[in-house]
């Protein structure tokens, strides 16, 4: 078993380097880095986490900076799971979920970005986004809901609009649970049988499955386009669950450590500091 430093690292693999192409296509749902759902692998979860846990602390006692998690996933990715099982152990007080829906009339009276830039992190914060402006040249294009010649720009504005964010001392990652067709027919199986997940089935989603290969080629162009060195993404296989909580709490651990925030020094001399 590892120890600390020698632990496998897994995430590279499933970085989409800025200006090459994600292929999705090509890429295995069911890829493990030939790892099991063993011990070897709870303490590598158990690594990260703990390293997500420490570094966060600092971030928020630094108050400088900010992490931004953008997850994205077909209905059933897992983005939930993930949410749970990897920032469960962050400190409620400085991270933050926020979940897109679809938009309130108020919010599509606005551009497309207003929502969003009001949900980003304030400084010392994770912000974590369940859905995000992504939508808006995924299901937006798929069911044409605005005109090509509306959401085509949109890939430009969303990288002016990470560039502003990482330019303002946010760091942006950002992870697309990849599950393979046949996965989410199981999962939305299991939804219907099970007494404890039925409340989780919506019919909606049968209907979007329907146009997976759409959507598929929808998240390819947004990652290709949008994969930046300030917001890179990351296709991470999550066919497996073990093996997603892993790759997802690698990227923010090392999205963390790269910020390498900082206990700020006392604003008084602690040394002359009297308690009574
Ligand atoms: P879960 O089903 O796990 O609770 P979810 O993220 O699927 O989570 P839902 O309430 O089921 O939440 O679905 C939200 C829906 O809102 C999704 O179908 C998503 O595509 C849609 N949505 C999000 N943003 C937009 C947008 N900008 N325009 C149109 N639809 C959007
Ligand atoms: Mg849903």
């Amino acid at each position: 078993m590892g120890s600390g430093n020698d632990f496998k690292k897994v995430s590279a693999h499933c970085l989409v380097k800025p200006g090459e192409r994600a292929d999705i296509a090509s890429r295995s749902a069911r890829f493990d880095a030939g790892l099991d759902d063993d011990a070897y692998s709870a303490a590598l979860l158990a690594h990260h986490l703990e390293r997500i846990a420490d570094l966060e602390y600092k971030l928020y006692a630094e108050g400088k900076q900010s992490l931004l998690v953008v997850l994205q996933a077909m209905d059933a990715g897992g983005k939930d799971g993930a949410i749970r099982n990897v920032l469960g152990v962050a400190n409620p007080n400085s991270c933050r979920v926020t979940a897109f829906k679809a938009p309130s009339s108020e919010e599509l009276d606005h551009d497309f970005l207003w929502r969003v830039h009001k949900a980003t992190p304030r400084k010392g914060e994770i912000g974590v986004f369940n859905r995000s402006h992504y939508e808006d040249v995924l299901i937006v294009r798929v069911r044409e809901l605005v005109p090509k010649a509306v959401w085509e720009k949109r890939y430009q504005h969303i990288n002016d609009f990470e560039r502003l964010l990482a330019d303002s001392g946010t760091k942006i990652v950002k992870c697309f649970l990849h599950i393979s067709k046949d996965e989410q027919k199981e999962r939305f199986e299991k939804r219907l049988e099970d007494p404890r997940k039925q409340w989780k089935a919506n019919p909606v989603d049968f209907e979007e499955r329907k146009r997976w290969d759409a959507y598929m080629e929808a998240y390819e162009d947004a990652i290709n386009q949008c994969s930046t060195p300030w917001a890179p993404w990351y296709v991470v296989p999550a066919d497996k669950k073990w093996f997603r909580n892993i790759v997802v709490a690698e990227v923010i651990a090392d999205a963390l450590e790269a910020i390498d925030p900082r206990f700020p020094p006392p604003s008084f001399d602690v040394r002359k500091a009297k308690i009574d």
